[in-house]
């Protein structure tokens, strides 16, 4: 029985490393190994984790827009890592992205208009007409002037940038969107306004969202379920009242002690993670935390844990739990 909108089942992506004058395969930097979960209709499932742990990887695996080393990703029941270029032409209509920084993803060169109309034309939706209508529309919905159509992207500031980027995922009427940091370019002031925007569109479009943060704060505020990532790997996911208020791996245990808490009176104490990131290309041997993590066990370095569903929605891959 289907689970969701979208089933991940199982992904990896790994990037060979080559090296020497004949580019020989050496090794490979292991981005998403092996994850899985689903997505449902209209439902936010937020994906945070450090910079470099492969939760950009894993959104743009998700989508192809970068291909499988292996695994699967069904959408509506259809597995899309088998589909031909014309199929996912189809999921490009139903599947956008918005992307972190909205500078390096509009074209300079061309208007705010044609880059939103854009995939309209390519698409071949509607007539010219109609094309600068819902162009007009769209600006209008994501807190733009029309006159911003007749725009360059220099022209704009990065808050009316990353709108811009929204209005274009949505031209096509999407079900759903990736959105890799889609704030974390933009000033704290910005930050809020385009959190809301991206919420109501939520609600109006009954979009689903893959919401890609490295602020767990961010991800708070805009997801129903949370999943943690950490060198390609998930290693906690729940609802995210449950997450919050009971998290069991020791990784989310320090990232959440990072969040100020709202009373300025209460303390929390902070966790404070020794040593570095460990290389994907060379993972940790058992627990690909346990060089880092304070409460570290034999059992730790030896074996790696598994996802387990504890009570209700909560996994964890942790040798304390199960
Ligand atoms: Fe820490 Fe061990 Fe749990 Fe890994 S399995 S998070 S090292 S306690």
């Amino acid at each position: 029985m289907s689970k969701g909108l979208v089933e991940v089942e199982n992904l990896k992506k790994y990037y060979p490393v080559t090296a020497g004058l004949l580019s020989r395969h050496v090794a490979d930097v292991k981005a998403v190994d092996g994850v899985s979960f689903y997505i449902m209709e209209g439902e936010t499932l937020g994906l945070v984790g450090e910079s470099g742990c492969g939760k950009s990887s894993l959104g743009r695996t998700l989508l192809r827009l970068e291909e499988p080393t292996a695994g699967r990703v069904l959408y509506k029941g259809s597995d899309i890592t088998r589909w031909d270029k014309r199929q996912l032409k189809e999921l490009r209509k139903e599947a956008q992205m918005i992307f972190q920084d909205p500078q390096s993803s509009l074209d300079p060169r061309m208007t705010i208009g044609d880059s939103i109309g854009e995939a309209l034309l390519i698409h071949s939706i509607g007539s010219e007409k109609d094309r600068l209508e819902r162009v007009e529309e769209l600006l209008k919905r994501v807190g733009l002037e029309p006159e911003h159509a007749m725009r360059y992207p220099h022209e704009l500031s990065g808050g009316q940038k990353q709108r811009v980027g929204i209005a274009r995922a949505l031209a096509v009427t999407p079900k759903l969107i990736v959105a890799d940091e889609p704030v974390s370019a933009l000033d704290v002031s910005v930050q809020a306004q385009i959190l809301n925007l991206i919420m109501d569109l939520q609600r109006e479009l009954e979009l689903a969202y893959l919401f890609i943060a490295h602020d767990l704060a961010v991800i708070g505020q805009v997801s129903d379920r949370i999943a943690v990532m950490y060198l390609g790997q998930i290693i906690e996911l729940a609802d995210r009242t449950e997450l919050f208020s009971h998290p069991l791996h020791p990784y989310t245990e320090a990232l959440l002690s990072a969040i100020p808490l709202p009373d300025p009176h209460q303390k929390r104490e902070r966790i404070l993670l020794q040593g570095e990131v460990p290389s994907p290309v060379n993972p940790p041997p058992g627990c690909r935390f346990h060089t880092r993590c304070p409460r570290v066990m034999k059992l730790c370095r030896q074996e790696l844990p598994t996802l387990k569903l504890l009570e209700g929605n909560h996994l964890v891959s942790c040798h304390l739990y199960g």
